[in-house]
């Protein structure tokens, strides 16, 4: 396979060391990879001394989606996004719904997709924003940042749906360049990532950066039956965003459902996620939703006067209210990216 100039990476994401090895600076795994072998994603690769990322322009998902699926509920509500996603993860989940391409460990390498199709893409079907998702987009940042820069020239915005291991030099890169995240806050248990996961424990971190870095951010919780649905855990999360990101942080409480390798757990019931719902009202959060339930009303509610001000039903939006980012019946300001 032949190595084509747009997959070598900048030096500032890689770093080189003795005897020819180089450290990969993508990601909180940093692996150090000798000469022709490619780290814990299976996509970026050490060739005669240099970083290649292997995905560069080779898509394996591109799709417009609203942006309600994301899950953004503060962000450009009833927009849509155009969508995409290669091959390869950095963390093994047994339970991942998009194990098709995460796990896939064939480059497709027939269409390269350059940067400035993405956007023209994008341009042409009247998407606000660019998301970098369904499989993880920190191992193809090299990729994702150039479509971001083409698309920060029209006004295009650029969202990362992301497991939360980032490196701190990619989040630091992204202030101006990636405008929100959606993280998942998959367990607040180190023991869990590392041996479930196969990944360190960063997301506190990477989502503390993020907002040091000016991203909107929404956090997303995959509740497990039997794994983290117990309601000592889960205050911990909610705690977590409260105090450390803000009660004004959206939490997306998400229903699992038997997948890739998880068979053996069920369906998550609706009132476990109501139960986490009250949590995160303890916990003082200010913007809950539950979502992977089929179609469900999830309302946004002013934390002024509490009245209604988004209705959903599914992905799409049946009311907004909110006017110049405010409540219209009391003015308090509603936290978000509303234009
Ligand atoms: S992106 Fe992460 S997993 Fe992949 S090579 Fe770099 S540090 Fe390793």
């Amino acid at each position: 396979m032949k190595t084509i100039p747009q997959q070598i990476v900048q030096e500032k994401f890689y770093r080189k060391l003795p005897g020819g090895k180089i450290k990969c600076l993508l990601c909180r795994h940093y692996c150090e990879l000798k000469e022709g072998k490619t780290g814990v994603c299976g996509v970026n690769k050490n060739e005669n001394g240099r970083l290649v990322n292997l995905v560069y322009g080779r898509v394996a998902a591109l799709h417009i989606d609203p942006i309600e699926k994301k899950p953004l509920y503060h962000f450009l509500p009833g927009t849509t996004a155009l969508s995409l996603g290669t091959i390869g993860c950095n963390m093994q989940c047994s339970f991942c719904q998009n194990w098709q391409i995460s796990q896939e460990k064939t480059i497709y390498q027939k269409d390269f997709v350059a940067p400035e199709q993405i956007v023209y893409l994008a341009l042409k079907y009247k998407s606000k924003t660019i998301a970098y998702t369904y499989n993880e987009p920190t191992i193809f940042y090299p990729y994702a940042r150039d479509i971001a820069l083409e698309a920060k020239k029209y006004g295009l915005k650029n969202i990362f749906v992301t497991n939360g291991i980032e490196s701190v030099e990619v989040v630091k890169d992204m202030a101006g360049i990636i405008d929100a995240a959606n993280v998942d806050f998959k367990a607040y248990d180190e023991q869990y990532y590392r041996r479930e996961l196969k990944a360190p424990f960063s997301v506190r971190e990477t989502l503390q950066l993020m907002k040091q870095a000016g991203l909107w951010v929404e956090v997303t919780t995959l509740i497990i039956p039997g794994i983290n649905d117990t309601t000592e855990h889960l205050e911990k999360i909610a705690g977590f965003i409260a105090n450390k990101l803000g009660t004004e942080t959206p939490w997306h409480l998400s229903a699992f459902h038997p997948d890739y390798k998880m068979l053996d757990k069920p369906v998550t019931p609706v009132t476990i996620l109501e139960k986490a719902y009250e949590t995160g009202q303890k916990a003082g959060l200010q913007f809950i939703y539950i979502g992977n339930v089929g179609l469900r009303k999830n309302i946004t509610y002013c934390p002024g006067c509490h009245k209604p001000l988004i209705e959903r039903m599914g992905y799409q939006i049946l009311q907004n209210k909110i006017t110049d980012g405010k409540c219209p019946y009391c003015q308090t300001k509603i936290s978000g990216i509303w234009n």
